[in-house]
């Protein structure tokens, strides 16, 4: 029995008293206090006649949340984007919501091997030029 729950919006993990259950039993993924705010801004906007803010169905639940946490310093976000299901542009944006950044060492290593990649690829590409610059005297 799972008595912990990560809220969506401020990132904390909490008791799931601090968070509001639907009369169907549903969880809601923001805490109590996030959900209090969001409806604080709402009530606001409707107030002034404004357009309350978008709401958007968001992707990530806890368990998303603690596997980005956990791999986003030594991962591609590619990588990673396609493990969750979501898309690199929401990967990005969430990681850097997290304060998560890559790891240096890691990031160094990635650099230095598609430094390599991208010598072998141009020889490649010379030898392949060359071979076509043959036919076509031919
Ligand atoms: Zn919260």
């Amino acid at each position: 029995m799972i008595r912990k729950k990560t809220c969506l919006v401020c990132g904390r993990k909490l008791w799931l008293r601090e968070f509001y259950v639907t009369a169907s039993g549903y969880i809601l993924p923001r805490c109590k206090e996030c959900e209090r705010e969001r409806s604080r801004v709402y009530r606001e906007c409707k107030k002034n006649g404004q357009r309350p803010p978008h709401r958007r169905v968001s992707v990530w639940d806890g368990d998303k949340i603690v596997c980005l946490r956990k791999w986003f310093a030594t991962t591609t976000n590619d990588e990673l984007a396609d493990i969750l299901g979501v898309s690199t542009a929401s990967l990005s944006r969430k990681a850097k919501a997290l304060g998560l950044s890559k790891d240096p060492d890691w990031l160094s290593k990635l650099r230095a091997d598609s430094r390599r990649m991208a010598v072998y690829v141009k020889r490649k590409k010379l030898k392949t030029r060359k071979v076509n610059y043959g036919s076509d005297k031919l």
